[in-house]
C-alpha cells in the first residue's frame, strides 16, 4: 500500500514559499483548470478555517470573483468550478450561486451538488441542469458515504440521464481523522468498480488521480472507457509520495489538469509547472492541459491561448 501520509502526521501540513509565475508560458494549448473550488463567502471562509486546522495553510484566501478574475488574467481559458454541501438543504443555494456565476463568466463551467439521500436529490440535479450546471461534484470524505452506497443510485441515474459527468472524490486521500467518517473505511477502488459497472453509461471523474491507490486506479482506466482522473495535487510534488505519473503513459487522454485553486499550500501554477517538466509531448500535453476536460465537460476553446483583457 502506497504510504500516502501517515495518520499520525503533524497537521496541519506546511506552506511553501514557492515562487508563482505572474501568467502561464508563452506558447502552451489553451488551459482548463479542471478542478477549482467556488463557495459563498461564508463557506469558503469555514472551509479555510478547517484546512488551516487539519489541512494545509491556504495561500489564496480569494473570494469567487477573485478566484475567478486571478485564474482567466493569468491565462487560463476555462475553469471548472466545483462546490460540495455538507448538510440537507444545502444543494439548492450552491447550485444556484453557482448558476450566477456561470451567467456572469461563461468562461466558467459550473458542476451542482447534492447531498446523497436527501429529499428530492434527483429533482434537485434536474433544477441544477435546467439552470446551466454541466455536471456534478460528490464528495465522499465530506459528505460522509461510501461511493457504492444505495442513496448514490439516483444520483447516478439522473447524471446518466442528462448525461452529465460526476466529479466524486472517491480516492481514499487526502484524507484527515477530522472528517466526521473514516475515509479509507468508505472509499476503495474496488467500490468504485462497482459503480463503473453498475452504470455503464455514467460519465465518471476521481481527482486526485485516485489517491492513494495509484495503480488500482491505472486498471480501472484500462478496463472502462466512462473513467477519468484528474491530477489535483497529486502531480504537484507536495505529499511525500512519487510522482502517480502511470495512469498518464496508459491513458493520457482519460486524465484532466485541475488544482484545487483556491485551496492551495503553494504557488497556483506549481503544479503545471511539474506536469510540464515531465515533457509528455505536444499531443499529449494539449489533452491533458485542456482538451480532455472539455471533450468531458464540453464547449470549445480558441487554438492558441488568447490573454484575458
Ligand atoms: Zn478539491
Amino acid at each position: 500500500m502506497a504510504a500516502w501520509m501517515d495518520p499520525s502526521r503533524s497537521l496541519p501540513l506546511p506552506a511553501l514559499n514557492d515562487e508563482e509565475g505572474p501568467r502561464l508560458p508563452e506558447g502552451l494549448p489553451p488551459v482548463v483548470d479542471a478542478h477549482v473550488h467556488l463557495f459563498p463567502d461564508p463557506v469558503f471562509e469555514a472551509i479555510w478555517r478547517w484546512f488551516e486546522q487539519y489541512g494545509w495553510p491556504i495561500r489564496y484566501k480569494l473570494h469567487t470573483p477573485e478566484v475567478v478574475a486571478f485564474l482567466l488574467s493569468r491565462g487560463v481559458s476555462r475553469v471548472v468550478a466545483l462546490a460540495y454541501s455538507h448538510k440537507p438543504g444545502m444543494a439548492r443555494l450552491l447550485n444556484q450561486y453557482m448558476a450566477e456565476v456561470v451567467r456572469a463568466e461563461p468562461r466558467v463551467v459550473g458542476l451542482a451538488t447534492v447531498l446523497p439521500g436527501e429529499e428530492g436529490a434527483a429533482d434537485i440535479l434536474a433544477e441544477a441542469f435546467a439552470a446551466g450546471l454541466q455536471g456534478v461534484k460528490l464528495h465522499c470524505h465530506v459528505q460522509c458515504f461510501a461511493p457504492d452506497a444505495p442513496a448514490l443510485h439516483e444520483v447516478y441515474e439522473a447524471c446518466a440521464r442528462a448525461g452529465k459527468p460526476l466529479v466524486m472524490h472517491a480516492g481514499r486521500e487526502p484524507a484527515s481523522p477530522h472528517y466526521r467518517c473514516d475515509p479509507h473505511a468508505l472509499c476503495s477502488a474496488e467500490r468504485v468498480e462497482r459503480v463503473l459497472k453498475d452504470h455503464p453509461t455514467l460519465r465518471l471523474c476521481v481527482p486526485h488521480m485516485g489517491a492513494d491507490e495509484f495503480d488500482a486506479y491505472v486498471r480501472l482506466l484500462e478496463r472502462y472507457d466512462t473513467l477519468w482522473l484528474d491530477t489535483t495535487m497529486a502531480m504537484a510534488d507536495y505529499f511525500p509520495i512519487a510522482l502517480p505519473r502511470r495512469a498518464l503513459d496508459v491513458r493520457p487522454e482519460r486524465i484532466l489538469y485541475g488544482t484545487d485553486f483556491p485551496q492551495l499550500p503553494y504557488a497556483w501554477d506549481r503544479e503545471l509547472k511539474q506536469l510540464l517538466g515531465l515533457k509528455l509531448g505536444d499531443e499529449v500535453e494539449a489533452g491533458l492541459l485542456g482538451q480532455n476536460a472539455l471533450r468531458l465537460f464540453g464547449g470549445v476553446l480558441p487554438e492558441r491561448n488568447i490573454p484575458w483583457g
